[in-house]
């Protein structure tokens, strides 16, 4: 009965290659795409066809899935964001974008991302060498995981709200406190990690090898979808760390953090394109075939409105997402000039707060379509809904990321988070 149930997911594979030959189409009136460019991109679409029913295996077994890690070093995508000086690809925003777009139909899991993107970039920008030789280069040679440990019981928007204290003492830092919902929290070899001085209160970035004397996570199971990411609840209990592993200047933690979300964000929305695309090409292939009423459902008008929302909600966010990798990549160039990081930040910062909710909207609508089948975790845009949730909480919540955009219109004196 299982097997029965699994045979009837589509065949996805020609039209997935198509959106991305779609993308790479589309932007090629606005962007060269270089030999390396594209043989990442190649790299990518190999490898998420091998991450696909692996990544169905471990939704259905509710287990972390270790095996993507695995299965993006043999592809040499381990560091794709991270230059070729510390063993990743140098790909640049949009690429990343749409490398990130392609494995969304596929694993929408946060700890590869999370680990390549959000922090080993991270530590490119802001590390210094020995940093980036220890920490970077092994997650780009697919022998280290890395986590991005913000999150507080008590403060997850309100980053000023965190308590996590550190202290200087005999000649490195004590850190003290928890840190909550954090993926990769359990299986990272080394995380990023946020606390407030006790003298002068600032916030300062560290990074923290988890085999540190002090510091214990423990895994948070309980939790709506995203089954095949580990996530972890990490407690510092007089935990010391050197004073060479603070990560970017002292009492700088929320710079640190800022940037590393602008990449971050833009990742996380290429991804809900990457969901919108898989629910999308499942959806059409099932309204061909599904038969109600003596007629396929693709010749009911109600079920043409969905997917002509479906489409809507996915051409708009794509198109939000490459204005966002554009900027992105402008602000690269002239990293001084504060203008283009502002474009850059609300450019991404809509990019995400659209994407993560078309996302939504689509996965939703997809379910509707495979009516009562669409209720089971055995088909995909079940699963895409239950993952794609927490795109609209991560890196910003829908409601954070509005009052951003809007503070961005109105001026600094309006800013009310
Ligand atoms: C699966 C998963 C993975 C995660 N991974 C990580 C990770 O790797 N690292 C990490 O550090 N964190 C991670 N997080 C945590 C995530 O970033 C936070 O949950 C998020 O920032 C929201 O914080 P919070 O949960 O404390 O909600 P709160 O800040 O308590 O907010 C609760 C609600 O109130 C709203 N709200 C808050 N303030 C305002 C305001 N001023 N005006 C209007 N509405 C407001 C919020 O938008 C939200 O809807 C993860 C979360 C999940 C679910």
């Amino acid at each position: 009965m299982r097997a029965k149930l699994i045979r009837i997911q589509p065949s996805l594979v020609p039209l997935l290659n198509s959106f991305l030959e779609k993308s790479i189409g589309d932007l090629s009136r606005f962007f060269k795409f270089g030999e390396e460019e594209m043989r990442i991109l190649s790299d990518v679409d190999a490898a998420a066809e091998e991450i696909r029913p692996v990544e169905v295996e471990s939704y259905l077994k509710r287990e972390v899935n270790l095996e993507v890690f695995t299965i993006l070093s043999r592809h040499k995508l381990s560091g794709m964001p991270v230059s070729k000086k510390y063993g990743g690809r140098d790909a640049n925003p949009l690429v990343s974008a749409l490398a990130f777009e392609r494995l969304g139909q596929v694993y929408v899991g946060l700890g590869a991302i999370t680990s390549m993107a959000l922090c080993a970039k991270t530590i490119e920008d802001w590390g210094t060498e020995y940093q980036k030789e220890r920490y970077v280069l092994p997650v780009c040679r697919g022998e280290s995981i890395l986590g991005f440990a913000l999150t507080e019981p008590e403060a997850g928007s309100h980053i000023d709200g965190i308590k996590c204290r550190y202290e200087e003492r005999g000649g490195h830092y004590v850190l003290n406190g928890t840190k909550y919902l954090v993926t990769n929290g359990v299986i990272a070899d080394a995380l990023i990690t946020f606390a407030r001085s006790s003298e002068s209160n600032s916030i300062t970035a560290f990074i923290v090898d988890k085999k540190s004397k002090g510091l214990t996570a423990t895994p948070l199971k309980e939790k709506m979808g995203g089954f095949t990411s580990d996530l972890g609840l990490v407690e510092f209990d007089q935990v010391e760390v050197a004073k060479e592993n603070v990560l970017g200047p002292l009492d700088g933690g929320k710079k640190v953090a800022y940037s590393a979300f602008m990449g971050g964000r833009l990742r996380l929305a290429a991804v809900c394109l990457g969901v919108m695309e898989d629910c999308l090409s499942s959806s059409v292939e099932r309204v061909k075939e599904r038969v109600t009423f003596g007629k396929v459902l693709g010749k009911q008008q109600l079920i043409q409105e969905h997917i002509a929302q479906m489409v809507m909600n996915l051409e708009a966010s794509r198109w939000l997402c490459y204005n966002a990798a554009f900027r992105l990549m402008d602000w690269e160039k002239d990293r001084k000039n504060l203008t283009l990081r502002r474009d850059a930040d609300q450019a991404v910062v809509i990019a995400k707060r659209m994407a993560a909710e078309y996302a939504w909207n689509t996965a939703d609508r997809a379910v509707q379509i495979f009516g009562g089948f669409g209720y089971s975790i055995m088909s995909s845009p079940t699963r895409h809904l239950l993952n794609v949730r927490v795109a609209r909480i991560g890196e910003g919540t829908d409601e954070i990321l509005s009052l951003k955009i809007a503070a961005e219109i109105l001026g600094k004196e309006f800013e009310s988070y």
